[in-house]
């Protein structure tokens, strides 16, 4: 199968001051690569710090890499630090959605802002697609003149897959963003997703500590500990034979 999304040698290194004078560079993603076809979940599993955060921000464009390539189909959305068009094809989705809405903003205002700012869609082209994106994940017409204080957990996560699906994706980029939410709820997001997967073939790149979420979502796992691919393969093979001691420590909690 053609990859969707392809990902080569990605390399960024953060500088730190570490005294008056002194610098420190601390290398958070070190040669990372990786592909993820159409309808694929790859998960991405490591210790906090290992860089699995620098990468989501990287791969949806709210951070540059020092080098390496993100390839989207046949377009290459960043070679060496430059980027053009790809940002609304990788959307990221992050752990807390209430501090990423803005208080001030309905819903409608959000999602509208978000059509308004990267197409060329005519009001009423905006409106159809605002209540088509609310009815895909679940929400109603009506929650457009809600504010984010009057939504629950969940509710508010399906605000923010909304607002990343609205520019019809195709990879979305989950950083822990299912972990803190109640089980019940979770559930209810993860079949959203599986059946938003199987009816579009958007692909997803899972970031959590949650292995029961891995092995239900994932057909892939990367394991990643400084800045490192240390292991990756299949969900399966990586669960039942892990190489790695890295990933079998993981593995055991
Ligand atoms: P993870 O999500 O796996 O916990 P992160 O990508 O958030 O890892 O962080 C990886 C490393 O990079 C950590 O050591 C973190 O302190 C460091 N780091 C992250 N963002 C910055 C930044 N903007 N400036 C300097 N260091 C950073
Ligand atoms: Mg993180």
């Amino acid at each position: 199968m053609q990859p969707v999304l392809k990902v080569q040698a990605l390399n960024k290194t953060f500088r730190l001051r570490a005294g008056l004078f002194r610098r420190r560079s601390l290398k958070v993603l070190n040669d990372i690569s990786f592909t993820v076809s159409e309808g694929e979940t790859l998960a991405v599993i490591g210790e906090t710090g290992s860089g699995k955060s620098t990468l989501a921000r990287v791969l949806a464009g709210a951070d540059n890499a020092d080098s390496g390539q993100i390839l989207l189909g046949c377009d290459t959305v960043e070679d060496d630090g430059r980027r053009d068009t790809g940002c609304r094809h990788i959307r990221l989705i992050f752990q807390d959605s209430n501090r990423s809405l803005n208080p001030g903003l309905t819903v409608g205002d959000v999602l509208d802002d978000c059509l308004r700012f990267n197409t060329q869609l005519t009001e009423h082209q905006r409106q159809l697609k605002i209540n088509e994106t609310l009815a895909k994940v679940g929400l109603l017409a009506d929650h457009q003149s809600y504010y984010p204080h009057m939504f629950s957990g969940g509710q508010l996560q399906r605000v923010a897959l909304a607002r990343a699906l609205i520019l019809d994706p195709k990879v979305l980029v989950l950083d822990e963003a299912l972990s803190s939410l109640d089980p019940s709820v979770r559930a209810q997001i993860v079949n959203l997703l599986l059946k938003l997967q199987k009816e579009t073939g958007l692909c997803f790149i899972l970031i959590t500590h949650h292995l029961s979420l891995v092995r239900h979502m994932s057909d892939q796992v990367m394991v990643m500990h400084r800045g490192k691919v240390v292991e990756y393969g299949a969900t399966g093979a990586v669960f039942d034979n892990p190489k790695s001691t890295i990933t079998q420590r993981l593995l055991t909690y």
